[in-house]
Formats: C-alpha cells, sequence, structure tokens
C-alpha cells in the first residue's frame, strides 16, 4: 500500500513538478520546508493589539490576564473557548496603548520584508493562488502561537473594490480567508462587508493621507451576522493598520463585540 503511495506521488511529481516559490528547488509543497524554516517559522514577539514587533520586556504594561491556561495548541482551536470567557495576557505597544485602533487584536504570519514579500506579489500580481492555503496554515500556526487568543465567531476577508476585482480577477484576502476558516473551524463570510468607494490603493497614497483614504469606504450587507459577534478579518498584508481600523469600526458602529485581524505578513514600521 506505502509503496503503491508513494509510486503514485512519484509519477504526480514528474507529471507535474512543484517548485518553491522563494528558492526555486523542487518541493511538494508551494514552499519548501527549507525555507519556511528559514523566513517563516519564527514567531516574533508582537503587540498583540496592531502586531508591530515589540521587545519582549517583563515591565511592558498587561492587559487581562488569562483565566484558563490551555494546555495544548490543539485546546486552542477549541470552538469553546471563543468568546470573552478566555482573555490572553497581552503585551500592547505604546500606540495602541494612546491611540486605541477600532480592532482589539491582530494575528501577523511574519514580516513585510524580503524575501517573503515576494510571496505576496506573486499571490496578487502574479494570481499564483496555491499561496494562498500557504498563507492561511502560517496565520493558523500563528494563532496556535498565541494560547487564550479568542477565535472568532466568523471571518470576513477585507474586499476589494468592484473595479479592482475585475481587474484582479480574485480576491487575494478571500483566497486566504477560505483555508484558514476551514483550519480554525469557523465560517467565512464572503460578502459580509462590501466596499463602498473604489478607494486608491493605500501603497500609492502617501501615509499622512491613508486613514481619510479608507474613511467611509465600507459597508456591512448583514448586521444581523455581526450584532454582538466576534468578527476575524482577513487580509494579505497589513501596511499602516488604516484598512483593517476603518473596516473594524464600521463593524463595531454595527454592534460587533470584538474584531480581530489576521493577516499573512505585517509591514514593520519605519525606524
Ligand atoms: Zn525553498
Ligand atoms: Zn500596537
Amino acid at each position: 500500500m506505502t509503496t503503491r503511495y508513494l509510486s503514485l506521488r512519484h509519477w504526480l511529481r514528474v507529471l507535474m513538478p512543484s517548485t518553491c516559490a522563494l528558492c526555486g528547488g523542487g518541493c511538494d509543497d508551494v514552499v519548501c520546508d527549507a525555507c519556511r524554516e528559514a523566513y517563516a517559522a519564527v514567531q516574533r514577539m508582537r503587540c498583540a493589539q496592531c502586531a508591530n514587533p515589540i521587545a519582549q520586556i517583563p515591565s511592558l504594561p498587561r492587559r487581562r490576564e488569562p483565566k484558563l491556561a490551555l494546555p495544548t495548541a490543539q485546546a486552542t482551536l477549541d470552538p469553546r473557548l471563543r468568546g470573552d470567557d478566555v482573555c490572553e495576557g497581552a503585551n500592547i505597544c505604546g500606540t495602541c496603548l494612546s491611540t486605541p485602533p477600532a480592532f482589539d487584536a491582530t494575528v501577523a504570519a511574519v514580516d513585510y520584508a524580503i524575501p517573503l514579500d515576494q510571496l505576496v506579489l506573486q499571490l496578487k500580481f502574479g494570481a499564483r493562488l496555491a499561496l494562498a492555503p500557504w498563507f492561511a496554515r502560517q496565520i493558523r500556526d500563528a494563532v496556535l502561537a498565541r494560547p487564550g487568543l479568542p477565535l472568532p465567531d466568523l471571518l470576513c476577508p477585507v474586499p476589494l473594490g468592484p473595479g479592482r476585482l475585475v481587474e484582479r480577477g480574485f480576491n487575494q484576502a478571500l483566497e486566504i480567508a477560505r483555508p484558514l476558516a476551514a483550519a480554525l473551524g469557523v465560517a467565512c463570510h464572503p460578502a459580509l462587508a462590501l466596499r463602498t468607494l473604489d478607494t486608491p490603493a493605500q501603497s500609492g497614497v502617501a501615509p499622512s493621507v491613508r486613514a481619510s483614504n479608507v474613511r467611509g469606504a465600507f459597508a456591512v450587507e448583514d448586521p444581523d451576522l455581526v450584532e454582538g459577534r466576534h468578527v476575524g478579518l482577513v487580509d494579505d498584508v497589513m501596511t499602516s493598520g488604516h484598512t483593517l481600523g476603518e473596516l473594524a469600526a464600521t463593524f463595531k458602529r454595527f454592534g460587533a463585540a470584538r474584531v480581530t485581524n489576521f493577516v499573512f505578513a505585517r509591514t514593520p514600521p519605519h525606524p
């Protein structure tokens, strides 16, 4: 049986060879184990709310301590632990303490930096959609690295404007959200949020106007799904955080109890 299985795998690799999107070496996945170990396996210490890197300083302010110890990684994904009955002891950066964003937590798998930024570009502009489930697995691993993190009731991808969706043909956030929802055991609602304005891409506008660029850009399609719920927002990259902040504020206006961002890559702040 094993021999037959290996033989099938062998012939699949011969017929459909797969190469690592980073080093070009042959592998069974979109990224080889060596590249994953080198670039994506290490979890940085991040602000629990905005996911900017922070130093691990014991005297940093802490929010509510966990009421329940989670003995295993699997327990973190137990749906019974969703909601406010479990709160992680969290390090929060000075910016979030002085100017709290509308979202309550952010999970980021990696920094948006060389060479992983190339994967984001390959997914978004090269339509290498096979990368999206790999991104979702890295986000899931980042979730597992935060025991006690309350899981959302549902996931919602950051929507693209209709113009950009037609131009690109797919929403990379939705491509990540679907496998992530399956991995976390929560529902995915692709059209829960709508982008009512086709705003210019945040990467193309000056940092000083990014907040105003997305203000009022979103609407919630089904408020009944949001009232009193914990909403998870999914995107490929979080840069300034203004897009996710505006979307979180929109969900909070519709009664969301909590909003957590799940992103593959977080752009580190400029020094
Ligand atoms: Zn590789
Ligand atoms: Zn922060």
